[in-house]
């Protein structure tokens, strides 16, 4: 399995870390060339305009968009969300506001339950999150926090508005693979 993880800025090491507990190993994205044969691709947190301004810079927008639309699985977290959201990629009908829960709680952790994931909470570790406002027709949300969601899906596409990466829980990372695996099974049959 090549799972491609964005790295024109933000933190995408700790995602690499993250799949390569689960055994993957990654390919850092900066430019066209880099997606190959790629199964699946993360969209790290960082800072979305900057991130923007990278995809735009280095021509990424339009191999993501048809990597999307090809159907591969594209998980993105905290401004990778911000970053595929209607407002902007527009690759999953969600619109969120930046920086949302107020200065006051830019930061914070919580447990939170998600539909896919057992019982056990997974601890969230949310900073200068996205707030998901609006959620459009298909997507499915996962999860929610005082109500307001916090994980999203819509068929290919997965969003989170937290740091899964920065805790030792694998567990939203194995969901993703599991995204991408069933696509490739559904290749092969
Ligand atoms: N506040 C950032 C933004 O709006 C997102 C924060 C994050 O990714 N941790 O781009």
């Amino acid at each position: 399995m090549n799972i491609g993880v964005l790295a024109v800025q933000g933190g995408f090491e700790a995602h690499q870390v993250s799949l390569s507990k689960l055994g993957v190993e990654s390919t850092e994205i900066r430019s066209a060339g880099d997606f190959g044969d790629l199964d699946g691709l993360v969209l790290p947190g960082g800072e979305s305009t900057t991130i923007s301004m990278a995809i735009e810079k280095y021509r990424l927008e339009q191999p993501i968009v048809e990597f999307a639309r090809s159907g591969k699985a594209v998980f993105g977290t905290c401004a990778g969300l911000i970053v595929l959201d209607n407002k902007h990629m527009d690759l999953i009908d969600i619109s969120a506001t930046r920086n949302a829960y107020g200065r006051q709680v830019a930061s914070f952790e919580c447990d939170v339950k998600i539909d896919g994931l057992g019982d056990e909470p997974l601890r969230a570790v949310f900073i200068r999150a996205p707030r998901i406002d609006e959620i459009g027709d298909g997507v499915e949300v996962l999860s929610t926090n005082e109500d307001i969601p916090v994980v999203a899906r819509s068929n290919n596409v997965l969003v989170c508005a937290f740091h899964p990466e920065l805790t030792d829980d694998t567990r939203l990372h194995a969901y993703f693979l599991a995204m991408v695996e069933s696509r490739e099974k559904l290749k092969g049959a």
